[in-house]
């Protein structure tokens, strides 16, 4: 037998993080000999860690708030995604030497939408609200995935602006969200954190959606927020944040323990739970 495999999530700070939960489970679930620890890296020590993390036995890790933009001039290569955004969540050894940066997050979300609702949300427009980290991985995401027309609506105008030049013929920029956008969108995104715990609500109306609009919301933490039992309550399709959090983190489990791990039942009920004690 091989020694154990390592992997990691470093932030600061870091102990909030359930990534240590997810690929917990899944390490017990396969059997496998390794480890998923999580280290708090504070800023002044992140390019030490992440160069000297090959040679201390991990074989990668994720990368959470605040280094997720810091990490990009620490490693020797990017994927085409991680490049595009800016912004890397997942470390790991590069099959030429050296050290992978990649983004899963975008992956993520379209998974768990695929997931929820099946694969039908991306044929018409989309609404994104908020143009932060977690929204430019959405959007990249949205764009890869073929959706025709995608509007970002943002308090801060510059920020959506900036991400149009991802593809100008198709994103709108906006600093507020119109009843014709809402009225034809296959797709509502909260992706600004209106809704976390200890944050007011994100207050839109959603009267003028269509009765098969989907609507979600990246937040995860409460599980159900406004927004969601909104939109359920007018009878519309609710995603929550917790589906991207887990399929995020399928990708990077793959590389480093070489097992493709899946979303269940049984992994949702478990984070569920966590998330029910802190909310
Ligand atoms: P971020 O980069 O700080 O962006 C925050 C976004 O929220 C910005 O668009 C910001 O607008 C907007 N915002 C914040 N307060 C606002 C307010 N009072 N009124 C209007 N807009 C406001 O954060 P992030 O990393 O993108 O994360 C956003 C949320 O997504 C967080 O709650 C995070 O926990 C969650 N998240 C979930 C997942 C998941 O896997 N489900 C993954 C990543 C993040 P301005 O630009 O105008 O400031």
């Amino acid at each position: 037998m091989g020694a154990p495999i390592r992997a990691f999530v470093i932030g600061h700070p870091i102990a909030h993080s359930r990534s240590p939960l997810i690929h917990g489970h899944w390490l017990r679930a396969f059997g496998i000999a390794g480890s998923y620890e999580r280290i708090d890296v504070r800023p002044d020590g992140l390019a030490a860690f992440v160069r000297g993390f090959p040679m201390a036995g991990f074989v990668g890790g994720n990368v959470t708030v605040p280094h997720k933009e810091a990490v990009l001039a620490l490693v020797n290569e990017l994927t085409p995604t991680a490049r595009r955004l800016g912004a890397v969540n997942t470390l790991s050894l590069a099959p030429a030497g050296g050290i992978l940066g990649h983004n899963t997050d975008g992956e993520g979300f379209v998974r768990s939408l695929d997931e929820a609702v099946g694969p039908t949300w991306s044929g018409g427009p989309a609404v994104v609200i908020g143009a932060g980290g977690a929204a430019r991985a959405i959007v990249g995401a949205l764009l890869d995935r073929g959706v025709p027309r995608l509007t970002i609506v943002n308090r801060t105008l510059q920020k959506a602006e900036a991400l149009r030049a991802f593809d100008p013929d198709r994103i709108v920029a906006a600093d507020r969200l119109e009843t014709a956008d809402l009225a034809a969108a296959s797709l509502v995104v909260n992706a600004t954190s209106l809704g976390a715990a200890g944050q007011p609500p994100l207050d839109i109306e959603l009267t003028p959606c269509g009765p098969d609009t989907v609507v979600a919301d990246i937040v995860y933490v409460p599980a159900q927020t406004p927004l969601l039992c909104a939109a359920r309550a007018r009878g519309l399709r609710a995603v929550g944040g917790l589906g991207m959090l887990l399929h995020q983190a399928v990708p990077g489990f793959e590389t480093w323990f070489r097992t493709r791990p899946q979303v269940t039942p049984a992994l949702r009920r478990l984070v569920e739970a966590d998330i029910a004690m802190a909310a």
